[in-house]
């Protein structure tokens, strides 16, 4: 948007002299927004959406986001901008309303927004720091004069920060300049708070595309002379099909090949060697080929889902476990795609891993790319930068790729859309991707479609209500039964055996019977570590964090306790600090227990473990997928990591530990969490031709939730939720908001929520607390909380909002509460 005919505003104004003032977001939590003047000879530079240059506080630059451009002066004197970075928008304006629409509705700073949506390369500040790529050489002959003096400082130096920058340089328009250097790929810049990423790379190894016909290949197999080749040739041929690409390792692994003998069929053009990073997004051609077949199930409901998109907006679609979902989302992408619409797929980022990506890559090729919070910084500017220009078509990716600079957003594909983790907890913005994504949508006139073997009620409902419309797929793809789930009374076990029962005989023989019939087995328990608390027996002392209220679980791999709310540990006590005596009982049982046991048990089959604390690495996740896949493993244990939406050919028998853990958190949504992670697991038992097993371990047998699974019966689940929602005033039928106060003093703590609850309590009637939670102090802070239940159907509830934002300014200008931190989470999860 360029300023025009300054001179013409000016006959309009009054007695004001000529000027230009933006609007800025700034990445941080102030407020509001911050106005600048614009000097004259900038006024032909400044866009909507291009970062300028800025000075804010007493010398503190940061490059920020052009949101508005106005030419009446404002009230107050202003600074001008240094310099515009940008000669193209980093982002539209629809992306800038989504960023309003999220800072209003969560109740958080258009900064913050700004802050997350960002990659870091586009966010700088005084504070960052850029980093030498060595990769760049020492050859500057491409630069020009100031770059050519950064780029000396940093490669003698590694690293400079921006304000150091500014003194080699000793030039006042800095960011530019940085910029240039950032595309140039001399520096990198550096984030203080993650892991610092170092590239792994390996040579890969690909055929000749000459070759890619069936028919040349064939020709090229039966003409060979070489044996040894052959035998080589033969081997990558599999892997290739198996796996879908080749690593010279992995080749030479399989096929007792040497180097030389791979160099020989490289240098007759045969296959290609390349070395590149292993994450590197593969640069594949941009072909579609979506010619599977559906079954008749899933072809009635893409008919019905093409009605359904073209009367509303959003589409649920509740398709039961390996009901072939999936596939049904490529027709659907691939009819957006050939309209010329961009598409955006969202799913947990624990499902993005390389069984699906694999899987969407077969069908689109080059013009898929994923968004992962593990890629490196380049890598996501340049993704960024396609996508804006919109010749990226396809990306998938977990939350935080809603933020991408979509030009020509056709539709956007949510799947597992019940899953929790779409919500962000902490920092700012605590945004649910599900629903900042319909509203997304809408900005674009863009079509939704969700989908869940286990919606959530929520969801649900609106489909219900009318206003999201419903399509249900009820087969299994392949004719595949659903699991026959049997519970297991513990209580009858326990009495003869002592504690909490791990796996209870019968367990113990179906996973015997499992094995003896060459078949795989999953067990899931959501606690992880070894031993979730200890208790002197003599006293009855239970070790607790120093910093936060809670027990410590002893994990065996690093012989430590952990506190899994601060991640503090600390050395496994031998003698009880209060009695003194060394006599400790171990309660409770986490995923390192149960594989310990299981070693013990079946001495001579392969386990393994999934959680958090096994997956630490990289790829350590896909991997372990990978070879459990290949049948290399035979029991996996682990955390709700494998429940979610994996398919694996041989899993007859799925175990569920402890369902009376799922069922007994303090929380409305419990039901609804047990009932999603005991169905969405045992989704995972059963293949085509044989029924799977599910056992349940529990000794509250009698619980709803258990026989609506026992039956699948979502239906059965949702009425008997929902009734309890209406009856206790809850979502759907309430919109919450959750008031966190936060301070190392508990009286000061206390005193705040008990003043903040009065005062909201004039305007919100429906309202539990203040009250402290389960857990009380994280982090060497205590928490209070306050829970607002506000009408649904509130006009108001933007106005609402507000309100709650001035007691909380209230609050927060009395000197003793200045440092009490405040936190509103709506829609908290
Ligand atoms: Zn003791
Ligand atoms: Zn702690």
């Amino acid at each position: 948007m360029m300023i025009e005919n300054l001179q013409e505003q000016n006959l309009f104004s009054d007695n004001q002299p000529p000027g230009v003032w933006i609007e800025v977001i700034l990445p941080l939590a102030i407020p509001k927004t911050y106005t600048y003047s614009v000097p004259p000879e900038l006024n032909n530079k400044i866009q909507i959406g291009c970062r300028a240059e800025v000075v804010f506080g007493k010398n503190k630059k940061y490059a920020g986001i052009i949101k508005l451009i106005c030419k009446t002066k404002p009230a107050y004197e202003t600074k001008d901008i240094v310099s515009i970075i940008d000669d193209e928008p980093v982002v539209y304006p629809k992306q800038l309303e989504l960023w309003k629409w999220i800072s209003e509705y969560y109740m958080c700073t258009e900064g913050e927004v700004m802050a997350a949506a960002l990659p870091t390369h586009l966010k700088l500040s005084s504070e960052v720091i850029l980093i030498y790529n060595e990769e760049y050489g020492d050859d500057f002959s491409d630069l020009d004069n100031e770059e050519y003096l950064i780029a000396e400082a940093l490669l003698l130096k590694k690293e400079l920060k921006l304000a150091e920058v500014q003194l080699v340089a000793d030039i006042i328009h800095v960011y530019p300049l940085i910029k240039r250097l950032i595309d140039k790929k001399v520096c990198f810049v550096w984030e203080a708070f993650t892991d610092k990423y170092k590239e792994k790379k390996e040579n890969f190894v690909t055929l000749n595309p000459e070759y890619s016909s069936d028919e040349k290949l064939s020709d090229l197999v039966n003409n060979f002379k070489a044996p040894k080749q052959m035998e080589l040739l033969l081997s990558f041929l599999h892997l290739l099909k198996t796996e879908g690409e080749v690593s010279q390792a992995s080749l030479l692994k399989k096929s007792g090949a040497t180097v030389a003998q791979l160099k020989g069929l490289a240098d007759k053009n045969i296959l290609f060697v390349e070395k590149r990073s292993v994450d590197r997004i593969r640069s594949l051609p941009k072909k579609m080929e979506v010619n599977f077949e559906l079954n008749s199930f899933q072809e009635k409901a893409l008919v019905e889902i093409g009605i359904a998109l073209s009367k509303k907006d959003v589409c649920l679609l509740h398709g039961i476990t390996s009901s072939g979902k999936t596939q049904l989302y490529v027709k659907q992408i691939e009819k957006f795609i050939n309209e010329g619409k961009q598409v955006l797929y969202l799913l947990p980022e624990i499902t993005l891993t390389a069984q699906i990506i694999r899987r969407l890559q077969l069908n689109f090729g080059g013009n898929i790319a994923i968004y992962h919070s593990k890629f490196n910084n380049n890598e996501r500017v340049e993704l960024w930068n396609k996508i804006k220009t919109g010749e990226l078509k396809i990306i998938l990716g977990a939350r935080s790729a809603l933020f991408l600079p979509f030009k020509n957003l056709g539709l956007i594909i949510i799947d597992e859309e019940h899953d929790p983790s779409f919500k962000q907890q902490e920092p700012a913005p605590r945004y649910n991707a599900r629903d900042a994504a319909v509203y997304y949508a809408s900005l674009f006139k863009a079509k939704v479609l969700m989908g869940s073997a286990t919606p959530s009620v929520e969801s649900y409902y609106n489909a219900l209500k009318d206003k999201y419309s419903l399509v249900a797929l009820t087969e299994r793809y392949g004719g595949v039964k659903l699991p026959e789930i049997k519970i297991i009374d513990t209580k009858t076990v326990a009495a003869s055996k002592k504690g909490k029962v791990m796996i209870s005989p019968q367990l113990k023989a179906a996973i015997e019977n499992a094995l003896q019939n060459d078949r795989q087995v999953i067990l899931f328990q959501n606690r992880r570590g070894y031993a979730p608390f200890l208790i002197c027996r003599t006293c009855g002392f239970i070790p607790q964090c120093e910093n936060c209220a809670v027990t410590l679980t002893l994990h065996k791999y690093s012989n430590k306790l952990h506190c899994h709310y601060c991640g503090n540990t600390y050395p496994k006590l031998i003698t009880c600090p209060a009695c003194g005596s060394v006599n400790w009982m171990e309660k409770n049982f986490g995923t390192e227990k149960i594989e310990e046991e299981l070693t013990e048990d079946f001495p001579r089959n392969r386990i393994a473990r999934m959680d958090v604390d096994a997956v630490k690495g990289k790829h350590a996740h896909d991997t372990l997928i990978k070879l459990f896949e290949q049948h290399r493993i035979d029991i996996l244990a682990g955390t709700q990591m494998v429940v979610k939406g994996l398919d694996f050919e041989k899993v007859s028998l799925v175990g569920i530990l402890d369902a009376d853990g799922l069922l007994s958190f303090a929380d409305f949504r419990v039901n609804e969490r047990a009932f999603q992670l005991m169905e969405q697991v045992s989704g995972r038992a059963g293949r085509k031709t044989e029924q799977g097993l599910v056992l349940i371990q529990a000794s509250k047998t009698d619980h709803p939730v258990l026989s609506f699974v026992q039956l699948h019966d979502y239906q059965k689940f949702y009425e008997n939720e929902i009734s309890m929602r209406k009856q206790f005033f809850y979502p759907p039928y309430s919109r919450l908001i959750r008031l966190i106060l936060k301070h190392k003093i508990k009286e000061i703590v206390q005193d705040a929520a008990e003043i903040l609850g009065s005062l909201v309590k004039k305007d919100f009637p429906h309202l539990a607390g203040p009250a402290a939670p389960v857990v009380n102090r994280v982090r060497s802070l205590y928490l209070m909380e306050i829970l607002l239940k506000l009408p649904k159907d509130a006009a108001h509830l933007q106005s609402q909002k507000k309100v709650i934002g001035n007691y909380i300014n209230l609050l927060k200008a009395e000197k003793r509460f200045r440092s009490v931190v405040i936190i509103a989470d709506v829609d908290p999860v």
